[in-house]
């Protein structure tokens, strides 16, 4: 990790989590805050990469837990919530749309999560009988700075009671810190995969794709679930043969009884991140494709060259699994019938095909039975 300077906002300098994370990274400097306001427009307009490289410990005054953003109304999307207890990343994928969509280039840890568990009780409670999916890789990456915080094994604790799926997202292989699953297996790390020249000149600072996979191996045998998401894909004169050949080194590593799903998605991002990419990354080839601005305004590769890749993956994918639930990342109903034949009727039935898929494969997760009256409201 590339942290050299940590920035710690007096009013949490008692904290648990802040003194955790000094006791953790002893050695690198630390400056106490005491204007906060000040400070955070003094630190607004320093560059990304030196963003990246700096640590800052603060409160949230709002909630935690929040529906995931992806909610246009012209794609399917599936109704996922999201942790956003940290902002930023210290991984550097030039793709990344952090780089256009957060204000304050600084990564940022809220240590007052106090409030965490109360705000998960009451999202569960709202809708006792859906299947709720949590992450906290929305705006970050879940374990990049887990080994440091440990903020996900106090989350594991909490899920390990409750009724939810809470799913770690990462392009590490930081997997040994991790505790043991001994009781509900209802946690997934799961992996953003892609070909493996697109993770060395695209998803910088990321682990290579072996070391991703042995990772994941790693975690199933601490008792975890895995998810594997090919998203973003990335068009390059080999994406077929790239991608394919990665499927099959999945099939031959992992049994879709250790999957609980996969996820496609192909490259978006908003037209600001343009300009961010060409001045940070100039070698870069993300922004160079046959791309088209989408009804939510993101750029996208022109719907025939997205249904050809899906179509290509997924089929490739069914070859070896026939019952891993695979959805697709913000798409419309078109694509998905175009792909799958098959299209969910709105967001709650997505929602919905996600209970039933995994109340149906996994029955050790002592699941309700899923009810599609159940999802009636987004
Ligand atoms: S891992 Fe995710 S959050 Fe981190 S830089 Fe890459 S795309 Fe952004």
């Amino acid at each position: 990790m590339d942290i050299e300077r940590i920035y710690l906002d007096q009013s949490v300098e008692e904290k648990p989590l802040s003194q955790k994370i000094l006791q953790r990274l002893e050695g690198i400097p630390v400056e106490i805050v005491k204007d906060r306001d000040r400070f955070i427009e003094s630190m607004q307009s320093i560059p990304l990469t030196l963003g990246k490289r700096k640590l800052w410990l603060t409160h949230f005054k709002g909630p935690f837990v929040k529906r995931c953003p992806g909610t246009d109304q012209n794609y399917l999307c599936c109704n996922y919530w999201v942790i956003n207890q940290q902002t930023n990343c210290p991984l550097d994928c030039t793709y990344c749309v952090l780089q256009s969509y957060l204000t304050f280039p600084l990564i940022t840890i809220y240590v007052n999560m106090e409030q965490l568990g109360g705000e998960i009780d009451s999202l569960l409670q709202k809708e006792p009988n859906r299947l709720f999916r949590i992450g906290t890789g929305e705006l970050t990456d879940s374990l990049a700075l887990n080994p440091f915080t440990e903020f996900n094994q106090e989350l594991i604790q909490c899920a390990s009671t409750k009724n939810f799926i809470l799913e770690f997202k990462t392009k590490t292989d930081f997997v040994g810190h991790l505790p043991p699953l001994t009781g509900k297996k209802n946690v997934v790390v799961s992996w953003s995969l892609n070909a493996d020249t697109v993770i060395r000149e695209e998803e910088f600072k990321t682990a290579p794709l072996e070391a991703r996979l042995e990772a994941a191996e790693r975690a199933i045998s601490k008792g975890y679930r895995v998810g594997f998401h090919f998203d973003p894909i990335i068009e390059t004169a080999e994406w077929e043969r790239k991608y394919g050949e990665t499927i099959d080194k999945l099939s031959e590593t992992f049994s879709e009884n250790d999957i609980l799903w996969l996820s496609i998605g192909s490259l978006r991002y908003p037209p600001a991140l343009k300009n961010v990419v060409d001045i940070r990354f100039p070698h870069s080839r993300v922004t160079t494709g046959e791309m088209v601005r989408g009804l939510d305004g993101k750029m996208r590769y022109l719907r025939p060259i997205r249904t050809e890749m899906y179509q290509k993956i997924y089929s490739r994918i069914r070859k070896h699994w026939k019952n891993v639930f695979v959805y697709f990342c913000m798409e419309n109903e078109t694509v998905w019938k175009e792909v799958t034949g098959f299209a969910p009727e709105d967001n709650n039935h997505l929602d919905y095909l996600f209970h039933e898929n995994l109340f149906r494969r996994f029955p050790d997760l002592q699941l309700s039975e899923p009810k599609r009256r159940d999802y009636a409201t987004n």
